[in-house]
């Protein structure tokens, strides 16, 4: 706790404020019909923009993805996993059906904000120089033949146009990012030249967005997963798909007879429950219009909406008394682990969600305020929770209608990564509980809804193995 202060009177503020907490939470309310309509729309929009690019919110990028890990994969291997809040570069060595997975090492560092806002190339050079670093401790534990380089698969989680397994131009940046000089331009050809101003010898062996390297770090243990979510700092998803499912293939050829697509469901904004404070929230964003799916259900922007509604309550409502606390103006100063944790105090008076608001926004709060901020949080969870999971049977309900067989009738395992599904238990259970009741309980129960921790960066390194460009093994 900071230094002492005066208490400031604070005024009992139910009364006033309770009708606005109702208005919440009735504009951010997901009933049944709600959620169909979100989940049906997802379906079309996934047909439309298989149809022709373009043709959709929905990307639907190719990954170039058409073989999955098979366990088979040997030899030692780099991911490197640019996504959200941190950057991370791991070393992995695996060693073939028996061996799996025989050892990882792993290093991360958070992104300098101003490296978001800078030059693309200082960004590559940052990576670059981070690879750098991890590459030389690896010592002469490790033979390389000769001619041979070290392959890396690289995790990039923004919307990439492939161009081929291993190239990609990137759309737009996401997740606040606002990097200059890398949109239109390949992000490994930006790698690639801040290798060589390093003097690395490196080559990315695959180019893969995070959902694609969780979905086949998730695969190569279970041959079951079909689609894989991220819900962290942004939001995506990419599934299994048939290749004479894809109209804008015309005719392209994979052996397997599938492909991994990249919904970029971020970008999705149909039927959904939005409010003034998610209206105002994207006005005033660096990309205002786009990605309304990923503003209204992912990390990054859960706690921005919540403070614009309490700030309202606080204004309007009295909230937290006659007093304005000083800090509940100041925009992204409360955040989605904030939200997480206030939801997990189980004590009598709410200490924890006290000391939270005390800390973050210098608010005093009685019982009574306590628990309407603790009804915001679970209001802006509940609608992400409940709308990623009727994402998710949106994409499932797309894989039914195409199937000859019974799909509903057999196990099929959805990964799932990404920090605020894995550190929001609340979120969590909303997303079963969205699941179940779309798709009814018998149904759900075939569908099962996994934790793939960290599996992008496994799945990365696996890519790479099964697209290096030597035939040997090492
Ligand atoms: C990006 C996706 C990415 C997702 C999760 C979104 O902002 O557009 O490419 O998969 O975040 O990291
Ligand atoms: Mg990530």
């Amino acid at each position: 706790r900071g230094v002492p202060r005066m208490r400031m009177p604070v005024r009992s503020s139910t009364i006033s404020v309770a009708p606005m907490l109702t208005k919440l939470q009735s504009d951010c309310a997901t009933p049944l019909p709600v959620l169909r309509h979100v989940a049906d729309s997802m379906s079309a929009d996934m047909r439309a923009g298989l149809a022709v690019d373009g043709g959709s919110d929905l990307k639907m990028i190719l990954s170039y993805v058409d073989s999955l890990p098979t366990g088979n994969e040997k030899g030692l291997f780099y991911a490197l996993d640019l996504g959200g809040t941190n950057f991370r570069v791991l070393r992995v060595q695996l060693g073939g059906k028996e061996e799996r997975v025989i050892a990882t090492e792993f290093e991360q560092v958070t992104i300098p904000e101003k490296l978001m806002f800078g030059t693309s190339e200082e960004l590559f050079d940052f990576i670059a120089s981070v690879l750098a670093n991890f590459a030389q401790q690896e010592g002469g534990k490790f033979h390389l033949p000769p001619g041979r380089k070290r392959e890396i698969g690289f995790t990039f989680s923004f919307p990439v146009k492939q161009t081929s397994i291993d190239s990609g131009i990137l759309m737009k940046w996401t997740k606040g990012f606002a990097v200059s000089g890398t949109a239109g331009n390949d992000v490994v050809a930006c790698l690639n030249e801040a290798m060589d101003r390093k003097g690395l010898d490196m080559r990315v062996s695959a180019l893969v967005n995070d959902t694609v390297g969780t979905l086949a770090g998730a695969r190569y243990w279970d041959e079951d997963v079909v689609v894989a979510v991220i819900l962290g700092t942004g939001t995506n998803a990419c599934y299994v798909e048939r290749m004479d499912a894809i109209p804008k293939m015309q005719g392209k050829f994979s052996p397997s007879g599938r492909t991994i697509v990249n919904l970029e469901w971020g970008a999705f904004s149909k039927g959904l429950p939005l409010t003034v404070f998610d209206r105002d929230m994207d006005a005033a964003s660096i990309n205002p219009g786009e990605q309304i799916f990923e503003k209204a259900i992912s990390g990054m922007y859960l706690g921005e909406i919540a403070r614009r509604a309490l700030l309202n309550m606080a204004e309007e409502g009295a909230l937290f008394g006659e007093s304005m606390p000083e800090k509940l103006s100041m925009p992204f100063i409360l955040v989605t682990p904030h939200l997480s944790a206030m939801q997990q105090d189980n004590t009598d008076d709410l200490q924890t969600v006290g000391s939270i608001l005390y800390d973050v926004i210098g608010a005093e709060s009685n019982l009574n305020s306590r628990k309407i901020v603790v009804e915001v949080c679970d209001t802006i969870v509940k609608r992400a929770g409940r709308l990623a999971g009727a994402g998710i049977v949106g994409i499932l309900q797309k894989l039914e209608e195409d199937s000859t067989s019974a799909f509903f009738s057999k196990r099929t395992v959805v990964a799932m990564d990404g920090g605020l599904y894995e550190r929001y238990p609340q979120c969590r259970q909303y997303i079963k509980e969205a699941v179940a009741e779309l798709l009814g309980p018998e149904t759900s129960q075939n569908i099962v809804i996994e934790h793939s921790k960290d599996g992008s960066g496994i799945g990365a390194a696996l890519l790479a193995a099964t697209n290096s460009q030597y035939d040997q093994d090492y």
